[in-house]
């Protein structure tokens, strides 16, 4: 497969390089394919932290397709960690429920960086989705018992079933994807009416609804940038 500018330029970023190697394949449910991977010396390059998330390299017909995936449950002993893939039609998609044991695959490590805020949030709301679930759940694990509503927007019913890691006392609430996104962004902000003193909010859905969300917290309650992260995970085509 041809490498395109993208990664030239991602390279001249101090992009750094990889290949992965899948170890083993997993198809969870209809909407949530698995695998377990090899980090060709990814962990031993750069340290774990929560939404950590690489950008993968996919063939599309011979030219390169590259899609950003985060990191599950990295495991710096063994160097390996899992990926967890939501189901549509789409290429990296697609490779995914089709890989196998041995299968490679090109990973750059470029643009990811997150550490919680200080002082520790007094709650967190969380807006995520099927793609995003993986980093929600990388923030609930660094959140420990920390106060949470986490908003959770699913297409099919049986996403309502995907494993999320709240504990007793944080809040999951599905919301249904309705009027392209609308409903969601309506019920957050219904739910989120006012600044709350103290709280971190993490927005990660549909690019337009995020968005959507985003200038409500920010332009609509006031509420301070370095209470806000936003970035949209997809894009509806
Ligand atoms: C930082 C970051 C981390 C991410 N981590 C993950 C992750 O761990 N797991 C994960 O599944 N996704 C994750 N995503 C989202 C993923 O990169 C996108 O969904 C990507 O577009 C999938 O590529 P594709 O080749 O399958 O589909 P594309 O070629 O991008 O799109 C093909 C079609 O599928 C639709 N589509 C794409 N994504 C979705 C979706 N999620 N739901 C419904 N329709 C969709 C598009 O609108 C289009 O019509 C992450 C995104 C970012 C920015």
């Amino acid at each position: 497969m041809k490498r395109n500018w993208e990664a030239l330029v991602l390279k001249a970023m101090g992009g750094r390089e990889f290949r992965l190697t899948v170890l083993d394949s997993e198809r969870v449910s209809g909407s949530l394919h698995r695998l377990l991977v090899d980090g060709g010396g990814l962990l031993a390059a750069a340290e774990a932290h929560p939404t950590m998330w690489i950008r993968l390299w996919f063939d599309n017909e011979g030219r390169s397709h590259q899609r950003a995936y985060t990191l599950v449950d990295p495991d710096p002993a063994t160097g390996r960690f899992h990926l967890e893939f939501a189901l549509h039609e789409g290429v990296a998609a697609r490779w995914a429920s089709s890989a196998r044991p041995g299968d490679t695959i090109d990973a750059t490590l470029q643009g990811s960086s997150f550490t919680l805020p200080d002082p520790t949030p007094t709650h967190l709301y969380l807006v995520g989705d099927s793609a995003s679930l993986p980093a929600v759940n990388s923030l609930l694990d660094a959140a420990g018992d920390l106060p949470a509503t986490i908003w959770l927007e699913y297409a099919n019913d049986d996403e309502k079933g995907l494993p999320h890691r709240a504990r007793a006392g944080q809040e999951v609430i599905w919301v249904p994807r309705l009027d392209e996104g609308r409903h969601l962004v309506e019920t957050v902000r219904a739910a989120l009416t006012s600044p709350a003193e103290g709280a971190y909010h993490w927005v990660a859905c549909e690019a337009g609804t995020t968005r959507a969300l985003a200038k409500h917290l920010r332009k609509g309650l006031g509420v301070n940038r370095h209470q806000v992260s936003a970035l949209g995970y997809w894009t509806a085509r």
